[in-house]
């Protein structure tokens, strides 16, 4: 059994980070960019009006003042307008200002008579004029290699004229989920079968990850069958096996991968619950072999499966967010293992929830963060701890 810090670092060790592609913008969301990205364009642009009004010289504007209206400037062509003293030019929100003039006054503090302007404020420079360059100025990094792609920073790009982006590899990865017990959802169950509640979870959890489910086949335990859906399983970059891992006579996957002539780099690791996760390399393939109860697939995958596909996705942060909450229990590990306690995470709390027993789904399906307590350590109600968020 070794530590799950040397399981992870072992695991990142194997861990390539795929090709980088370009990619539409349109489809990039979730990955994370191959390269830096510098801001080609100022943002705004150019000077443009916040409001619609009427582009003015500020020192003209005392309430009061008339104004006359010599000319029309819309959003989306510039007119190359000047604004001298005593005119004002009609502008619309977006519409490059004027030359001459210094600020906006709003349609809504003017009174207009026939091609004149009443004032009816103070006006300053500068007042609902959106400077060029104020936001982003030129050169400005806008997205760091490794950094993830999300809505914003995509929206970011395409201000910028860009409509590809360069982002890490895509990671078609596979699930075997094993079991002679396993049930799909939606047929009918014989006694003393169960429904497969784990090709739903890890595919899900794989696509949150931002992979590709290649495949997701369900296999009894029997050495040929394994042996046939593993080998055409592994032409994939990722293989996740689900159940089969522990030691009885029906766990057939570490012997089955071992006649394949995979490379076994970890069973079992110092980690509660998911003490007989593996982890292995079959020709280029890497091998994740889960155990079957629900909550130990969850937390191995979580803490395993989740970095190795983010660093192939070319992320710098392969860590689930954490945040800080207070524990409302007392809490002591004196297991031999790392204690992964699944809780609900609310309002600053941390409390636990469920049966915390590798079985319990109900438990986990109420849970929203994972708190880690470390082998002999003890945890008091009240205190501040770290929990990792997935939810
Ligand atoms: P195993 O790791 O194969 O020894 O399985 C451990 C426990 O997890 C057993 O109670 C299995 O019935 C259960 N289990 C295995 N695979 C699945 C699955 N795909 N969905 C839900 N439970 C499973
Ligand atoms: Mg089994």
């Amino acid at each position: 059994m070794i530590s799950e810090g040397d399981a992870r670092a072992k695991i990142l060790e194997a861990v390539r980070p795929l090709p980088a592609k370009k990619m539409s913008i349109l489809q990039a969301i979730d990955h994370f960019a191959a390269e830096d990205y510098f801001a080609r364009l100022p943002l705004p642009m150019f000077d443009n009006s916040a409001m619609d009004g009427y582009a003015v010289i500020a020192s003209d504007c005392k309430t009061g003042a008339r104004l006359r209206v010599i000319d029309e400037q819309p959003a989306g062509v510039d007119r190359k307008l000047r604004v001298s003293n005593g005119n004002t030019v009609r502008i619309f929100t977006g519409a490059p200002m004027p030359a001459g003039a210094d600020a906006v006054v709003m349609q809504e503090d003017v009174t207009r008579e026939g091609d004149e302007i009443v004032i009816n404020v103070d006006v300053e420079v500068d007042e609902f004029v959106r400077k060029r360059g104020c936001d982003l100025g030129e050169g400005q990094k806008i997205l760091g290699k490794g950094d993830p792609i999300v809505a914003t920073k995509l929206a970011l790009l395409a201000s910028q004229g860009f409509a590809q982006v360069s982002v890490g590899g895509e990671v078609r990865a596979a699930i075997i989920s094993t079991g002679d017990e396993l049930a799909k959802p939606g047929e009918k169950i014989q006694p003393g079968q169960i429904y497969d509640s784990n090709s739903v979870l890890l595919q899900s959890l794989l696509e949150r990850a931002g992979a590709i489910v290649a495949s997701a086949e369900n296999c009894s335990d029997n050495g040929d069958s394994l042996r046939a859906v593993i080998q055409s399983a592994a032409k994939n970059e990722v293989l996740i096996v689900s159940g089969g891992v522990s030691v009885g006579e029906h766990d057939l996957v570490q012997s089955t991968l071992r006649d394949l002539g995979a490379k076994i780099d970890i069973w079992r690791v110092a980690i509660k619950p998911g003490k007989p996760f593996l982890f292995g390399q079959l020709g280029m393939c890497l091998i994740f072999g889960l155990p079957g109860n629900p909550v130990s697939a969850f937390v191995t995958f979580l803490q395993f499966v989740r970095p190795a596909i983010l660093r192939m996705m070319g992320a710098n942060d392969l860590d689930l967010p954490k945040i800080p909450a207070k524990l409302t229990v007392d809490l002591t590990n004196d297991s031999d293992r790392a204690h992964y306690v699944r809780g609900k995470c609310e309002n600053g709390n941390f409390a636990p929830i469920g049966r915390q027993e590798s079985h319990a789904l109900f438990g986990l399906s109420q849970s929203n963060a994972l708190l880690r307590v470390e082998t002999g350590e003890s945890l008091k109600a009240g205190e501040t701890v770290d929990v990792q968020i997935w939810e």
